[in-house]
Formats: C-alpha cells, sequence, structure tokens
C-alpha cells in the first residue's frame, strides 16, 4: 500500500489492529517522506535505526494481540524533549553535542504505549520564537504555499517543524511544546490540530525548561481524534514533577460523541481586536455558528483583563527563561568556549553564553534579568504576577457562570512569509501570540482547529478554551467544530 505516511493514528492503529499493514511498513512509509523532505527541514535529527527497532517490537507485540493505544505508530518529537543517547539541542548552539543519559516523561511514556520515533524537529531555539526563525538549524518551512506566490512562509513557531512535519504528512502526528502559543499557532499555520493542555496534566520532567509556569507538552496531529488518542498516551500524573496533577486520565477518544447541544460556547468581546482583518473576523463568525447549528447555546462574554495579557507574559516568560537558562555555564552541557590566555571563570561563562546563545534569547535573558532585579522586581515582575492573577479570575469568573468553552480566532492572520517580520520591532513577532497567551497565564487548556483559507488558499484555525481538566470535553467540542467545517484541504506537493 503506497502513501501509508498519510493516513491518521487512528485510521493507521485500525489497520495495524486488521494487519493490513505493519509497523516497518508505515515507519518506512515515513521515513522515505523525510527523506525526500530536505526542504522543509522540518527533521533535524533523524533516528531511523530506532526507529525501525521499535517499529519491529511493536508488529511484534501487535502479532502477539498486545497492542498498545500508540503501538507501532511512527510520530516526531520536537527537540526539547531529552530523548536518551538522541541529540536534544532545543535548536541552540548552546546544547550543541548534548545527548541526555535520560529519557522525558512525556517520551517514554509515548515509547511505553508503542509509538515509534522518526527523530527530532525544528523549533525556535529554547521555544523563544512565533516562526521558527531562531533554530540553529535555521527555519522549518511551511509546507502550504499562497495560491498567488511562492513566497516561502513560516510554518509558525515554536513547534515549527512539528506542524511542518504533520502537515506535510512526514510523520502521523509528533509532540509540541506551548509556552504561550507554540503548539496552536503552528496548527493554525499549517491546517493541523493542536491542544496545550491544562498545566499540569503532563509531565514536564525532561523537558527543556523554557519559563517553568507556562510550559505544557501537548499532541499536534492531522485530527482531533488524533489529539485525543495521543494526548492520553502523553498525559499523567509524574512523582519527579512537582507540578504534574495526581489525576486520572480520562479515555479521551470515548468522549468524542459530537454531541454539543446544551453546551454554552462564549464569544469574548475583548479578542475583537482593531485591524483583524476582515476573513479572520469571518472566520469567527462561521466557526461560531457552525457550533450553534451543532445545538450550542452562544453568549457574549467579558474578559476585561485581556490587553494586559500580552504585556504580562512578555514580563514572567523571560524573567522565568532568565533564571531556567542560568543552567547553560559552558560547565554542565554542550558547548564552551575556547579560552584565550589569561581567561578566567567568568570570561568563560561570558564568551560561552555569547557564543552559544542566539540574539533572541540573549534578549529574554536580559529583558528577565531586567525585572527581576532589585531596582525593578516590583514595578515589573510583581505587578506581571498580579496582572495575572486577574486573568486568571476573568476565565474563572466566566466558567462560574455556567460557561464550557470559549471560541475565538487562534492567531491573527494566516501564515506569514520567512524574514518578513525580521529586522522589525520585536513586539510585532510577540504579537502573533495575542489569541494564545492568556490561556498559558491561566493555565487552561486550548485548542486550534483548523476551520477555513484565506484568500490565498492557506489555512486559518479557530482556538477553544475549556475549563481545567476537562480536555475531554474541549476535544468533543472541537470534534463537532471540525465536523461542522469539513476542512480537507492539503498543501500541494512542491517539495
Ligand atoms: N511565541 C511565544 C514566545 O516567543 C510563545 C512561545 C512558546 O509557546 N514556546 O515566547
Amino acid at each position: 500500500m503506497s502513501d501509508l505516511n498519510k493516513l491518521t493514528l487512528a485510521e493507521a492503529r485500525d489497520k495495524l489492529r486488521a494487519k493490513d499493514v505493519t509497523s516497518v511498513e508505515l515507519t518506512q512509509a515515513c521515513l522515505s517522506a523525510i527523506d525526500a523532505a530536505g526542504a522543509l527541514n522540518a527533521f533535524v535529527h533523524k533516528t531511523p535505526e530506532i526507529a525501525l527497532e521499535q517499529a519491529r517490537a511493536a508488529d511484534a507485540r501487535l502479532a502477539a494481540g498486545d497492542a498498545p493505544a500508540m503501538c507501532g505508530l511512527p510520530v516526531g518529537i520536537k527537540d526539547l524533549f531529552c530523548t536518551k543517547g538522541v541529540p536534544s539541542q532545543a535548536a541552540s548552539a548552546i546544547l550543541e553535542g548534548f545527548k541526555p543519559e535520560y529519557e522525558s516523561t512525556v517520551t517514554s511514556k509515548l515509547f511505553d504505549a508503542g509509538s515509534v520515533m522518526l527523530g527530532k524537529l525544528n523549533m525556535d531555539e529554547f521555544a523563544m520564537g512565533s516562526s521558527n526563525e531562531t533554530s540553529v538549524y535555521g527555519n522549518a518551512v511551511n509546507p502550504w504555499r499562497r495560491g498567488n506566490d511562492d513566497t516561502a512562509l513560516t510554518p509558525g513557531g515554536s513547534s515549527g517543524g512539528s506542524a511542518s512535519a504533520v502537515a506535510a504528512d512526514l510523520c502521523l502526528a509528533a509532540t509540541g511544546t506551548d509556552t504561550g502559543g507554540s503548539i496552536r499557532q503552528p496548527c493554525a499555520f499549517t491546517g493541523t490540530v493542536g491542544i496545550k493542555p491544562t498545566y499540569g496534566r503532563c509531565s514536564r520532567w525532561g523537558i527543556v525548561a523554557f519559563a517553568s509556569s507556562l510550559d505544557q507538552a501537548g499532541p499536534m496531529t492531522k485530527t482531533v481524534r488524533d489529539a485525543a488518542i495521543m494526548l492520553e498516551a502523553m498525559a499523567g500524573h509524574d512523582p519527579k514533577d512537582s507540578t504534574s496533577a495526581d489525576l486520572a486520565v480520562p479515555n479521551f477518544e470515548a468522549m468524542l460523541t459530537g454531541d454539543i447541544k446544551g453546551k454554552k460556547i462564549g464569544i469574548p468581546k475583548e479578542y475583537r481586536l482593531d485591524g483583524t482583518p476582515d476573513e479572520i473576523v469571518k472566520l469567527w463568525d462561521d466557526g461560531t455558528a457552525m457550533l450553534k447549528d451543532a445545538g450550542a447555546e452562544i453568549v457574549d462574554i467579558s474578559l476585561p483583563h485581556t490587553k494586559y495579557a500580552l504585556p504580562a507574559y512578555y514580563v514572567i516568560a523571560p524573567a522565568e527563561a532568565s533564571s531556567n537558562l542560568a543552567r547553560y555555564d559552558g560547565v554542565r552541557y554542550g558547548h564552551r568556549t575556547t579560552l584565550a590566555a589569561g581567561d578566567g571563570i567568568t570570561e568563560m561563562y561570558e564568551k560561552t553564553r555569547a557564543e552559544g546563545f542566539g540574539h533572541e534569547v540573549q534578549r529574554r535573558v536580559m529583558v528577565g534579568t531586567y525585572v527581576l532585579s532589585a531596582g525593578f522586581y516590583d514595578a515589573y515582575y510583581n505587578r506581571a504576577r498580579r496582572v495575572r492573577a486577574l486573568i486568571k479570575k476573568d476565565f474563572d469568573d466566566v466558567f462560574a457562570a455556567g460557561v464550557d468553552a470559549i471560541l475565538t480566532p487562534a492567531t491573527p492572520s494566516a501564515a506569514f512569509g520567512l524574514g518578513e517580520m525580521n529586522d522589525e520591532d520585536p513586539v510585532k513577532m510577540y504579537l502573533n501570540d495575542v489569541f494564545t497567551v492568556t490561556v498559558n497565564l491561566a493555565g487552561l487548556p486550548g485548542i486550534s482547529v483548523p476551520t477555513g483559507v484565506d484568500a490565498q488558499g492557506l489555512p486559518l484555525g479557530l482556538q477553544l478554551i475549556g475549563r481545567p481538566w476537562e480536555e475531554g470535553d474541549l476535544l468533543n467540542t472541537a470534534y463537532a467544530l471540525e465536523q461542522a467545517a469539513g476542512f480537507v484541504a492539503k498543501p500541494g506537493r512542491w517539495w
């Protein structure tokens, strides 16, 4: 059978169990697709030997009738996850040569569930960015192109390699991480589905830390059903992460009934921003109508502190990053500078960090150090924390009033051209996160679902935000939206 790499997780799982295909065949189809897609720069470390060994083991389990949820399904792993013995560089020069001695909890869980790892995926350096352009490997490329020109487009960021790989059918699904939108924005830019779970649902252990109070791992997939399957395999309590929730993980797939009759969907007025393109406004209105037609009750809501979310995020995230990145000192991990005569330990730290960190990472470390400094701590960091509490309260109030989920655009535009935001004020790039950062600040689950295309045929996504720990309900609402939108477009193959 050809084109096995184009299957969804659910389709491949069913074919494996029916003995229509083997995991080795599926894996080989993906490995060939990856080899033919160098132009996308999505996979930055390929692991074909590991993949084929895992695929053979999965085939043996399938033959023995002992097939766990992801048995034999080939996936890609964002470079932010530590994978034992395999380069795990967070797309940074400072982690050049780093091969962890251990496996992240999320990847361990995926392997325990039978998944096959095809390799590591491109991303923004330390997950800081919205375009995958801060990567030491160079940017990943979006498989989609505008109908009217050949401009190379960003797949979004920071999980740009994951989004590009899933959209181009190089793998059946991928892991991502989301600190301020890094799963949802790239999924919206590539016509794929991505969920950021409730903070604490997936263990952060073994994931290179960016901003620890915001970081969450999640699946990036072709369909909502696949997101349900993969999230269940990734999630669960981990004593090695003190912020991991000791809660049972439901059978998310079983909750996909598509029935949302009587659900209350909130439409927040503060997300109607001036200057939002008409096609995004229309997409949002259309999505609202689809949920209404499916039987949901639509209510106007207010999240009054929304306008403070971006400034608060861009204080808190750099503050935590500056602290987390202090560990890259040239002693414990990766790159160390070549010392000149007379250099001491201070020069070693300074030169190592100047050589190892890219510009955006350096900017964040400087901003973070500044907002945490004694003279400015109250004015910036503490104020941002208070704003964060108010943003969370906005959501708590809306949910307490009976709202089940909130519908918003996922991004303020379709995928933009690579290089288009360079040399600009960095704040322009930061504005990409305007609809997504609130969800991280409040620790809530959020999912991006492709529901339409723009005038040039590029995919556009809507975001649904759910109650904490109710990913199952959120996935079901997303499933209803997916069914109603019927988004089936695929990028034309040019690579
Ligand atoms: N684009 C945001 C940032 O640059 C979010 C990144 C993320 O979610 N990892 O910080």
